[in-house]
């Protein structure tokens, strides 16, 4: 007979837990939607014999998040942090650069979640140095419009009142309440 650990299960608070080794299968999506089993070997985990729920230790859960990975053909956590050194960027700089923030970038590379089918096909492409330089553009460009807008504040902040009035009459905003009669 294998060796069983017995414990009281932490979901349903009924069930003993039957700790179980070998291959764990699990209902995954793919990219097109429709539901596949994913059955990882030499997986061990503790199964509750009321509720039935599977319960993983985090280093059991990684093999199978590495398994779901491969299986959706999704850029591993190790090849999104060698994209990261060969263009000699921070986890900090890369979100920049993606647009998505330094969170969500660590946990695709700490390997803790995945990234989507679209954002592994952009993820790809940045292998291709003209698409890093465009990206850069585009961040410089979105970056600059929040220095354009602020520089104008600071302009018109520093006229005097009747030159504010002028500026925003140049503008062709309607000022008429600052129109005198004589
Ligand atoms: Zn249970």
């Amino acid at each position: 007979m294998p060796r069983a650990k017995s414990k009281a299960c932490a979901v349903c608070g009924m069930g003993n837990l039957r700790e179980i080794t070998g291959a764990f299968s699990t209902q995954i999506e793919g990219p097109d939607g429709h539901v596949m089993t994913l059955s990882v070997p030499d997986v061990t985990w503790r199964h509750c014999d009321s509720c039935g729920e599977d319960l993983l230790d985090n280093e059991e859960s990684a093999k199978v998040t590495r398994a779901h990975r491969a299986a959706l053909k999704l850029l591993t956590a190790e090849e999104i942090r060698s994209i990261r050194q060969r263009l000699g960027k921070t986890q900090a700089e890369m979100g920049e650069l993606l647009g998505i923030g330094e969170k969500t970038y660590c946990r695709w590379e700490s390997g803790t979640h995945f990234q989507s089918e679209a954002f592994d096909r952009y993820l790809r492409l940045l292998e291709m140095p003209e698409v890093v330089d465009r990206l850069n553009e585009i961040r410089l460009y979105k970056e600059g419009l929040a220095e354009t807008a602020a520089s104008k504040f600071q302009y018109i902040g520093d006229l005097s009142q009747y030159e504010i009035a002028s500026e925003l009459r140049r503008r062709s905003s309607p000022v008429s309440w600052f129109a005198k009669s004589a």
